[in-house]
């Protein structure tokens, strides 16, 4: 609204959604940058659209798996045509964000069932509700009313452990669909052992009903948990040998590990994914999983991002989950770059202590290897 104040009619606007910018009335040469810039992202996305249904494979031939974040059924078909392995982080609280009553164990199964069958034989992770902080149904909303820390109190899993009846609900749900594809299911937010044991607990007891009940359903499907607490990545050695993979989410890593809301524009400057304390987690991560031979997927925002694939692969990562949008750009990084360079990459940017430093280290070598992602 405010910057259409300056517009009248007749004047060429350019509105900028890379840079989040709107310029009226511009210069000639503004004018003739913009339009170049605008036929080298066409070209590129040209180039790109070729990579999306290529494996993605480093130069020394190391396959690199590149799954699809989704948030509801419908972008499955969206994910799978940009190239994705398949679907790393399937977020179903949106089941209960939308609409104006509990989702029946159908509405569940429905879901899962459309996402598994478009999935085909490629996995599918169901990662159980993660409600709280800043996602609440409104119409839960006065159950949280009483915290005055939000992202410190009830969300995720300790909601779910604490209604068990509506968690039981999603796993039945969850336990049914899995006949129908490649599933796992995954726990957000686990902070402690005990929480892992508990909702690995009640995911038997569902079995047991089910198995009671004659329904059919899948028994041994892979079960893992979000690593997004700094107690998980402590104790990620005790955690590896209980669990079947690791998920680590950057986006919780990262605002509890340097305690910054990353919603709160004030101290938005801190939140920083190359802060040389993130990096340091995600190689214990790796090192425990490593050791008790558990996969280990990025699916937080960080690994949408080029900058840090070489960073990620050079740490070890060789599984990435990632916005469907971003697939064909991870690709074309991987397909750039070759172990050893990345190992190289990791080296280095493990040596630097600022933030801002690894950023710029990593950009520099994101030009280098693709020029015409750097914009
Ligand atoms: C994360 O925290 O990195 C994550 C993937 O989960 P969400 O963004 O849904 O909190
Ligand atoms: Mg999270």
């Amino acid at each position: 609204g405010r910057c259409l104040a300056g517009v009248s009619g007749g004047e060429t606007v350019i509105l900028d959604g890379d840079h989040g910018q709107v310029i009226i009335d511009p210069d000639a040469a503004t004018f003739q940058r913009v339009k170049d810039s605008q036929a080298r992202n066409l070209r590129v996305s040209e180039r790109l659209e070729s990579l999306e249904n290529m494996d993605s494979e480093t130069r020394d031939g190391q396959r690199v798996y590149v799954y699809g974040n989704i948030e509801f059924p419908e972008e499955v078909e969206h994910c799978r045509r940009r190239g994705a392995d398949g679907v790393g982080l399937y977020r179903t609280e949106f089941l209960y964000l939308g609409g104006n009553r509990e989702p029946s164990e159908e509405d569940h199964f429905a879901a899962y069932c459309k996402v598994l069958k478009a999935c085909g034989d490629l996995p599918v992770v169901i990662r159980t509700l993660d409600i709280g902080a800043d996602k609440v149904p409104a119409r839960i909303r006065d159950r949280f009313a009483a915290s005055q820390n939000p992202m410190l109190g009830l969300r995720s899993v300790r909601l779910s452990l604490q209604s068990t009846p509506l968690f039981k609900v999603q796993l039945r749900a969850v336990l049914r669909a899995a006949v129908h594809g490649n599933a796992r299911i995954m726990f957000p937010l686990v902070s402690s052992l005990l929480e892992f044991r508990q909702a690995k607990m009640i995911l038997m007891d569902v079995m047991e009903d089910l198995e009671d009940e004659g329904i059919p359903f899948h028994r041994d499907l892979p079960i893992g948990m979000m690593v997004e607490v700094p107690s998980a990545v402590i104790l990620a050695e005790e955690f590896a040998r209980e669990v079947d993979f690791f998920s680590i989410g950057t986006n919780d890593l990262i605002q509890y590990t340097l305690a910054c809301d990353r919603s709160d524009p004030s101290v938005a400057h801190l939140y920083r994914s190359g802060d040389p304390s993130i990096l340091r987690m995600i190689q214990m991560v790796l090192k425990a999983a490593n050791k008790h031979e558990k996969p280990v997927t990025v699916c937080g925002q960080m690994s949408s991002d080029p900058r840090f694939i070489p960073l990620l692969l050079g740490l070890g990562l060789r599984n990435l989950s990632a916005t469907p949008h971003s697939i064909p750009r991870l690709k074309e990084v991987v397909r750039n770059i070759s172990i050893p360079e990345a190992e190289r990459i990791a080296a280095h940017a493990c040596t630097l202590d600022l933030a801002r430093d690894v950023e710029h280290y990593l950009l520099g070598e994101l030009g280098r290897l693709c020029p015409d992602l750097v914009v």
